[in-house]
């Protein structure tokens, strides 16, 4: 690895394996099986891979190998197993440290998917605790002797609630409890999870990595013994792996990633700032803003407020329709990262297998909209949302 690289450099040319025939872009290896020179060798290489032999795609292979190299390259991990989405990869993380009678603390403001595995394990005689992810106390009260894992998105997919990695790790590490967190909505380029104390990062590779809503994807990222140990082991043997095309889309994507997202996230401050105040809504919610209740952690945790904004119209669901149906620019969707801006409203799609008053607890209100700012232009962008909201 060539780790005194800067985070664009490593981006662009970090992890390359070139063939023999010296391709310059990083070459697509659809295959999903290897040829072994001889029996012998075939025996050698399921005893004891090196890290140039592969033995079949939901293990390895060289073009996913490369995406997982350059994602530990940026993020500052030892490793790292690309899965077939955010989720196989959030799925993969918690079941490989978890079994029956073991206890999980996790923030309750999350992805509806994510709530959904911890359900499932709950199923399977696992413990879960949900607390209120901004509130270390909580955390501290929630600990247990059997507490394997405490688990939260870094910023929470739709309220953008930040939480403090490094204060939930020092809770976690002093009862022997691993950290992992869910960080798609900071994003590698702002992410110093590794530095705060994240024991295992997890990313849907589908929102800012892609950055182009092309693939689903996701990837793990950790120690070496955690991710070539239980995480592959799990993963490899269900299922969940990336399929190397889908790798191939994300290496170039990642090309572009710290460009796009430092453009989004000025897309999202320009808007955050307009729309703050603003008579149509009861809240304009964006971790740059003084008015975030984790403004200061957020700016010291990522140095930016990210790509997301969220408003509340103070007219609830109808006006939110309105808003949605009356922006040119912005697309109605769910993704989010993408170089389109998209908006979404959590309580009738991302949030609507949650109870209402689910919904009410984590403030997900008939009102809210989440738009996930592209690279668009920014006056362009503004005066789409401005002109949207003189409509309701
Ligand atoms: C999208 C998303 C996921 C799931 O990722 P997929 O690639 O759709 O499986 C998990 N967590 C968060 C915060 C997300 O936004």
């Amino acid at each position: 690895m060539m780790s005194d690289w800067n985070t664009r450099t490593k981006l662009v040319h970090e992890g390359i394996r070139r063939s023999q025939y010296g391709e310059l872009a990083e070459a697509m290896f659809l295959t999903q099986g290897f040829l072994y020179p001889s029996a012998e060798a075939a025996e050698q290489r399921f005893l004891n891979p090196t890290d140039d032999e592969f033995i079949y795609a939901r293990y390895g292979n060289p073009t996913t190998r490369m995406f997982e190299d350059r994602m530990a390259a940026i993020e500052g991990t030892e490793d790292a197993f690309a899965c077939a989405s955010g989720m196989a990869a959030i799925n993969g993380a918690l079941t490989s440290l978890v079994k029956a009678g073991d206890h999980i603390i996790a923030a309750r403001q999350m992805f509806g998917s994510c709530l959904h595995v911890l359900k499932v394990l709950q199923g399977f005689s696992v413990e879960v605790t949900l607390v209120d992810g901004t509130d270390l106390s909580a955390w501290q009260a929630a600990m247990q002797p059997n507490t394997k894992v405490c688990f939260f998105e870094s910023v929470s997919n739709p309220g953008l609630e930040v939480i403090d990695i490094k204060g939930v790790a020092d809770i976690a590490h002093a009862g022997g409890a691993a950290v992992v967190v869910d960080n798609v909505f900071s994003s590698p380029i702002y992410s110093k999870a590794v530095e705060l104390g994240a024991d295992i990062i997890a990313y849907s590779t589908t929102k800012h990595i892609d950055g182009g809503g092309r693939a689903l994807g996701g990837v793990v990222l950790g120690s070496k013994d955690y991710i070539r140990g239980p995480l592959e082991t799990y993963v490899k043997h269900t299922g969940g792996a990336m399929s190397p095309f889908h790798a191939w889309i994300m290496l170039s994507g990642m090309q572009t990633l710290d460009l796009r997202v430092r453009a989004q996230a000025a897309n999202a401050e320009l808007v955050a700032k307009a729309c703050d105040g603003h008579a149509k809504l009861q809240r304009t919610i964006y971790p740059a803003l003084t008015s975030h209740p984790q403004h200061g952690l957020a700016m010291a945790q990522m140095g930016s407020g990210g790509t997301m904004v969220a408003l509340d119209l103070a007219g609830g669901k109808e006006a939110a329709f309105k808003f949605l149906n009356a922006m040119k620019i912005v697309s109605i969707s769910n993704n989010l990262g993408d170089a389109k801006s998209i908006a979404t409203h959590p309580a009738t799609t991302t949030h609507k297998n949650l109870s209402e008053e689910e919904r009410a607890l984590i403030n997900i209100t008939p009102g809210l909209v989440r738009i996930s700012l592209g690279i668009e232009d920014g006056n362009d962008l503004l005066t789409d949302i401005l002109n949207a909201l003189g409509a309701v």
